[in-house]
């Protein structure tokens, strides 16, 4: 399977050291061929491949992942933009009902979707109606409201008796009788072929004139693999739609068809099916589809430990260095950046017991102040930055000088930082950080 190949795939690439644009030429092709296999389009594949390429080669090399955990999460990322980032919500009228109808081969899953829209819609608050306008199959209507019973929906279908209905007509009436009885959204549900044809997609462009519906949902069957790729044209250049839902996610299907559809049509993938019991229904979720196409959930993982790890382990190193008074103003601007960057949250530290002179540092962190202090830091050798206590009064003068500031300008910053770091070093002993030599520092 496609999450085979790749695992297999990326799994050479563990353990090599940096990643070389052969390293990368090489998976690409692998990964080329893998996707083909699992039946995702060709023009798909390509775009695909070949920003993946670009993005591996631009990135800079990661300190918190090997090479290979690096293309992994590339090509993860890749894999959620392209099957659609954010998922979209449903587009509802202003004025309801807003009417949403369901397109697709027969057999797609759309009655089986009809209940389980309408009760996932119930239980957001909403009134839904279900009508029956497949009239092709004996069946169909009774299978419909079969499954408007379970949803505790009711089902506007052709009165038996009458012969084949009109469904157009049907569609419409529909529509009547849910203002009439004020339901808030009608989903219309319609006949499918087992192949695309004429007759089937004139039927479901004629349902569509008299509807006006808010939403057309094709509605594809995630098993059917390269075949996706031609049903969904068809859909698209005949009655067209707006989203698209996936069903059958329970089976072994290996997710080409997601790719290919989401990518094709360039219409967003808004509910995924997976199951026959009402509840089987989510809507979509790009991450956990990427996922599941790479197969690569435990890495995934992984790859997510292995950054939250480092982060913490950089976060301890600092604080161990302010904790033993070991502060150098190098350290002393990143920390006054890191700050800055924080905003609000360096706000919320200020009120932090026992920071109250940290409070009156922050509020000074104004920009023009940040940007003379990094000049000045900048116009120091690495020696003193190292070791400030060398910055004597003919330093002082040349560093003012260097950075264009005055020698009170130099004074007041490296007063400030051993006041800091004194400080710092106090703290630490008193939350206990790591490295703390005490109260006294
Ligand atoms: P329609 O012809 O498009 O209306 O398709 P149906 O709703 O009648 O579904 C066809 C068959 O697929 C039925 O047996 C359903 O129970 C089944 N089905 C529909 N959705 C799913 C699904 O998500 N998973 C599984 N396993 N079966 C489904
Ligand atoms: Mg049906």
């Amino acid at each position: 399977t496609l999450s085979d190949r790749l695992t297999s795939v990326l799994n050479n690439l563990r353990g090599k050291g940096r990643l070389s644009d052969a390293d990368i030429d090489a998976t690409a092709r692998e990964i080329r061929v893998a996707l083909l296999e699992a039946d995702v389009a060709l023009p798909v594949v390509r775009t695909f491949i070949a920003k993946v390429k670009e993005r591996a080669k631009g990135a800079e090399v990661s300190q918190a992942l090997n090479p290979a955990q690096q293309v992994v999460k590339i090509v993860n990322e890749e894999l959620v933009a392209i099957l659609g980032g954010e998922t979209r919500r449903l587009n509802l009228a202003k004025n309801p009902p807003s009417v949403i109808m369901l397109a697709g081969l027969q057999g797609a899953g759309k009655t089986t979707l009809a209940g389980k829209l309408a009760k996932w819609l119930r239980g957001q608050g909403h009134t839904p109606m279900l009508v029956a306008c497949d009239l092709q199959r004996p069946n169909a209507v009774t299978q419909l409201q079969v499954v408007g019973e379970r949803a505790g929906v009711p089902v506007f279908a052709p009165e038996p008796g009458n012969g084949v209905g009109d469904p157009v007509d049907v569609a419409r009436r529909g529509i009547e009788e849910a203002k009439r009885a004020q339901h808030d959204i009608v989903l219309v549900d319609t006949a499918g072929r087992l192949g695309v044809d004429e007759e089937m997609m004139r039927q479901a462009i004629d349902i569509r004139a008299a509807v006006q519906p808010d939403e057309v949902l094709f509605v594809v069957d995630a098993m059917i693999g390269q075949d996706a790729v031609n049903t969904a044209t068809a859909f698209r250049d005949g009655v067209g739609f707006t989203g698209v839902v996936l069903t059958k996610l329970d089976g072994d299907a290996r997710g080409g068809a997601a790719l290919s559809v989401r990518e094709v049509t360039g219409q967003p993938i808004l509910f995924a099916s997976n199951g026959e019991k009402l509840e089987d229904f989510d809507v979509f979720h790009p991450d956990r589809m990427a996922s599941r196409i790479l197969g690569m959930g435990d890495m995934l993982t992984l790859i997510e430990q292995a950054e939250q790890a480092f982060d913490a382990e950089q976060a301890e190193a600092a604080a161990m260095k302010m904790g033993s008074g070991q502060l150098t103003l190098e350290d002393f601007l990143e920390q006054m950046l890191t700050l800055r960057k924080m905003g609000p949250i360096a706000n919320l530290l200020g009120m932090l017991p026992g920071a109250g002179q940290m409070k009156d540092q922050l509020a000074n962190l104004d920009e023009k102040h940040l940007d003379r202090v990094q000049a000045i830091i900048r116009g120091m050798t690495p020696a003193e930055r190292e070791d400030p206590k060398i910055i004597n009064a003919s330093r002082r003068l040349r560093i003012a000088n260097g950075s264009g500031v005055r020698v009170s300008d130099v004074n007041d910053l490296v007063n400030r930082f051993f006041e800091a770091r004194k400080m710092m070093s106090q703290m630490a002993g008193r939350f206990g950080l790591p490295g703390a030599r005490g109260p006294k520092g």
